[in-house]
């Protein structure tokens, strides 16, 4: 028997980072080396929280530049992945009985693709993005993610791209801004978390007090995350390809679920 396609979080950041060449971007293109070729990516885009549960089914979804205030040359790029309709009807069958909505209206927002410019900058493998219900808590997103769980066994590669730590209220922008001290705090204890399997704790994370305050104070970066982790089989191992704080506020932490060294 086959080995079930890893399931990957990144950490995503700043949008500058589809341009840029980083120990953070280097790691996303290791990943992209390192995976089995997927037959198709199903993301989880911490920019697509909104209302109800939608999957995109169109066959060449757009390219979305859902930011402001970065240079041109950011706002050209474009992440030609072709769509996956038959996956989109494949996730609403997986997901039902909820009523997914099929999609035709998204995309691929910023924050699949200035990860996938780097895991597959080919842009040959077909990405379907699934939304994140902003009416929902977090155990219910990680109880409908272990729903998706039998693509894994189907060549697909499933992906949560936010960020464990987002606070752009405090963050500094310059290069090297030390971490806020609350940020280290919330980092290393998801980080433990993760590394010793206790999902409890990463789902219920508004229990870590006021660090989780801070480094979460909306739930649309964090709870890609729970996506990813609802992939783990029990003994599975998980691992952390590179983790980091920039900006003070913005934690770049990423790991993989049943992903092997080359
Ligand atoms: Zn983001």
């Amino acid at each position: 028997m086959t080995s079930p396609m890893p399931a990957v979080f990144f950490g995503h950041g700043s949008p500058m980072n589809t341009l840029e060449r980083n120990r953070y971007t280097d790691a996303w293109r290791e990943i992209g080396a390192t995976l089995p070729r997927p037959r198709a990516i199903l993301a989880v885009s911490a920019h697509w929280y909104v209302r109800g549960t939608a999957v995109t089914a169109m066959p060449k979804p757009r390219t979305i530049h859902d930011f402001g205030g970065f240079p041109r040359e950011l706002f050209e790029v474009q992440y030609p992945a072709a769509g996956d309709p038959a996956l989109a009807e494949q996730v609403r069958a997986l997901l039902a009985p909820l009523d997914t909505q099929l999609d035709q209206a998204w995309g691929l927002d910023h924050g699949t693709w200035s990860v996938l410019a780097h895991v597959f900058p080919g842009a040959d493998v077909p990405v379907v993005q699934l939304s994140i219900d902003a009416t929902r808590p977090p155990h219910w997103h990680y109880e409908l993610a272990q729903k998706l769980a039998p693509l894994r066994a189907e060549e697909i590669l499933i992906i949560g791209s936010g960020n464990v730590v987002h606070n752009l209220g405090v963050m500094q922008w310059s290069e090297g801004a030390p971490p806020y001290d609350w940020a280290v705090r919330f980092n290393h204890d998801v980080r433990a978390a993760l590394t010793a399997g206790d999902h409890d704790t990463l789902i219920d994370y508004a229990a870590l007090g006021e660090p989780a305050r801070l480094s979460v104070p909306t739930p649309e970066h964090y709870l890609p995350l729970l996506y990813i982790l609802a992939q783990q089989r029990a003994g599975e191992a998980l691992s952390i390809p590179v983790d980091g704080i920039e900006y003070g506020s913005v934690g770049m932490l990423t790991f993989a679920v049943g992903l092997t060294a080359r």
